[in-house]
């Protein structure tokens, strides 16, 4: 359950997409990855941020300004990024957030998007066969990208901490539970194989089937 969020970086047939941007002053593990590559920050074109969470959008002005992307985000989540206001933080386990301070207003640096979308979005314009869709839940304006079909970066939607966790891939932080499983639902309906999340290793699709089904058992 480390600070760790993973970034993904999407090859296309006009460059790069970018999902996600990583904590504040972690712009130097994307410059060292490209380097190693011979990959110009230029080629990144679009920088998709799954949400406006601080350990998702921390790096993104600096990234923003060296590539040149365009930012694209859920309408509320862009209207908060641009306040540098990060949307609620709220925790799953009621126990701990009896504890915790995360609920108080955080601040995330201020960006402002490009794109702000309130519903789906094709990336056929940029060169990929895939699409943006609304996935809420871990918080209320959540994105997730569905690229060919098969594969789903969903940002928060899912945490894979394995055993500490029990292996139930919940997020430790929503807003809304019952919007993460609708949202769960969505993705297994389109047809997705495979989940990358930003915290943990890749999930495949049927472990999320089962861990929903777990879960229906449990809270009928
Ligand atoms: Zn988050």
């Amino acid at each position: 359950m480390g600070p760790l969020t993973y970034c993904y970086l999407i090859k296309t047939r006009n460059g790069y997409i970018m999902a996600d941007t990583g904590f504040p002053g972690k712009a130097d593990i994307l410059w060292n990855f490209l380097e190693e590559r011979e990959i110009a920050p230029e080629s990144i074109k679009l920088i998709i941020i799954t949400h406006g969470h601080f350990d998702h959008t921390g790096s993104l002005s600096e990234i923003k300004e060296k590539t040149g992307a365009s930012i694209l985000i859920n309408q509320s989540e862009g209207l908060l990024l641009k306040k540098g206001i990060s949307p609620p933080v709220i925790l799953t386990n009621k126990w701990i957030r009896k504890l915790s301070r995360l609920d108080k207003d955080l601040v995330v640096p201020q960006v402002i998007p490009d794109i702000m979308v309130d519903g789906n979005f094709t990336l056929t314009d940029y060169g990929l066969d895939a699409r943006v869709i609304h996935t809420p839940g871990h918080t209320a304006g959540s994105l997730s990208v569905i690229i060919e079909g098969r594969d789903a970066i969903v940002g928060d939607l899912a945490m894979n901490f394995g055993l500490l966790s029990r292996f139930s891939y919940i997020p430790i932080i929503a807003v809304n539970m019952k919007e993460v499983y609708q949202s769960w639902r969505k993705i297994i309906d389109m047809g997705v194989q495979t989940i990358y999340p930003a915290h943990g290793k890749v999930i495949s699709i049927d472990v999320l089937k089962n861990s929903l089904s777990k879960l229906k058992k449990t809270f009928p």
